[in-house]
């Protein structure tokens, strides 16, 4: 009788569609028109510019179910995947948008209803931050007494600062104050404190983020159209509603993790002593076949090394837990599976996304052990005498040459309990590039230029014989 989180998904969008929005489909995770963003990374993302004015659109209140990646940029968690029970590099992040229509006191209403009367959520775990105000802004008191007067306790409506209550969209723009809802997940209610929300805590789960878009950020004056804009994590919203501690033990997950343990021949107490990575591939798998399906391919640069990294990550930490042969097109297929229902492109492009992560797997393997050899090396010099980091040049050639990416590096080094020096990496980096660059122009000045254009004669043979017989080359 617990919901599936399809049917959390459908509960949120039919809920916002009785109160006048339209269901908007999820858009592709790589962003078309903005070159500064890789991929989607909220909900919001798609409607910007109808935040913006620049953009209209028949309605002015939508919901979505959106696609999101968040391993790039202002929003990059690929460190915590693994380690951390509710995040992911690739999520959904569920939505309602009011596009200078409905503001605060709507939104707040509509948010209660959902999470108490629709979710039945327990109203005596619920927290809920709103800002704090500091000297340029002003406080959101209204919101802390719209929660309050939905019936939160005051005791339970906490104020934070800019870092957790404050939205921008860039150095221009809309901005406002966000408010935020908790839910307390410990065993013991008479445990809970307000210290726990915003912390490290695993007992508390921040489940729901309500912007207000309410000021214009270059004047801060009240916005003409005042804009409202959600997201919620499915992932963690079926968390709490299935009574589990962790994204990956919800039905999204579930069927994943066990294909990897069925493909390993592990079982459930080896999942369980090696929590992270089976979380990473689980949650790879995902972000590799939504990724192909939306056109994305590995390759070197921008969006497909990105795709690349998480590829090979996947690999690696899958080889970490015993795999000996490729595995992700397997667990893949699980995925698909499993999203298809809601996200047809995947099963539309089954094949092609089975091929192309098993390609770059078995790529990636090839050379894998070669790494591995030469980094184990390199890290017992390193420990040898005694330093504390590999050098930046090493991780340079290790990538070069075996297609390291650097958190791999990172990730293999920090098992030995050593870094790896960035800065150095990024310096050979650039090194080469320079080299390259230098090389590239060398060849086009000496095509163009010396052989062609300095009227020397046409046989080149002959041309340097000479000049060589009169011994100008001496002086050249
Ligand atoms: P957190 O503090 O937990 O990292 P956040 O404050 O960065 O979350 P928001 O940018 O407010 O997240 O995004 C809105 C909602 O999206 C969050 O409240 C959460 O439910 C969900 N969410 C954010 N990041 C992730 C993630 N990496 N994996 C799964 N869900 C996420
Ligand atoms: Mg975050
Ligand atoms: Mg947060
Ligand atoms: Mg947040």
């Amino acid at each position: 009788q617990k919901l599936r989180a399809a049917q959390i998904r459908e509960t949120y969008l039919k809920f916002f569609e009785r109160h006048g929005h339209t269901i908007v489909p999820s858009t592709s995770l790589v962003v078309a028109d903005d070159p500064t963003l890789l991929f989607v990374n909220s909900g919001m993302v798609p409607f910007k510019d109808v935040f913006l004015g620049l953009e209209q659109r028949p309605y002015s209140r939508a919901t979505t179910a959106q696609k999101c990646l968040r391993v790039s940029g202002k929003h990059n968690d690929l460190e915590e995947v693994g380690p951390s029970p509710r995040h992911q590099t690739f999520f959904e992040m569920l939505g309602n948008f009011s596009f200078g229509d409905y503001f605060k006191a709507d939104a707040i209403a509509m948010a209660w209803k959902l999470l108490v009367e629709e979710f039945k959520l327990p109203v005596e775990r619920l927290w809920f931050t709103v800002f704090a105000g500091d000297d340029e802004v002003p406080a959101d008191e209204e919101a802390a007494q719209l929660w309050i007067a939905q019936g939160a306790d005051p005791a339970r409506v906490l104020r934070f600062g800019r870092k957790d209550n404050f939205w921008v969209m860039g150095d221009t723009g809309p901005c406002g104050p966000c408010s935020e809802i908790t839910m307390y997940i410990g065993d013991d209610l008479a445990k809970m404190s307000a210290a726990g929300v915003n912390s490290d805590d695993p007992d508390y789960v921040e489940i729901w983020n309500n912007v207000f878009m309410q000021y214009e950020r270059s004047t801060m004056r009240p916005l003409p159209r005042q804009s409202v804009d959600t997201g919620m994590g499915l992932e963690r919203m079926t968390m709490v509603m299935q009574g589990v501690h962790s994204n990956y033990d919800t039905d999204l997950f579930v069927p994943i993790i066990n294909r990897i343990i069925t493909e390993l021949g592990s079982d459930e107490a080896h999942y369980r002593a090696n929590l992270a990575p089976y979380r990473a591939i689980a949650d790879h798998s995902r972000a590799i076949a939504f990724l192909i399906a939306d056109g994305v391919l590995p390759g070197n640069n921008g969006r497909s090394y990105v795709l690349r990294r998480i590829l090979r990550r996947a690999a690696y930490q899958g080889r970490s837990i015993g795999f000996t042969r490729p595995f992700l097109a397997e667990v893949i297929s699980t995925v698909i599976g499993e999203m298809a229902p809601a996200y047809p492109q995947l099963a539309e492009r089954h094949a092609f996304i089975l091929e192309s992560a098993n390609a770059e797997e078995q790529q990636f393997l090839r050379t894998l052990s070669g790494g591995i050899s030469r980094l184990s090396t390199i890290i017992e010099q390193v420990q040898s005498s005694g330093g504390n980091a590999v050098p930046g040049n090493d991780a340079f050639v290790l990538k070069d040459t075996y297609g390291f990416p650097l958190d791999l590096t990172q990730r293999i080094a920090g098992e030995a309990g050593l870094t790896v020096d960035e800065a150095g990496y990024t310096a050979a980096m650039n090194e080469q590039r320079e080299r390259s660059r230098a090389a590239a122009q060398f060849k086009r000045g000496a095509d163009a230029e010396i052989w062609a254009d300095k009227g020397l004669p046409s046989t080149e043979f002959l041309g340097y014989t000479q000049v060589a017989a009169s011994g100008q080359i001496l002086a050249l």
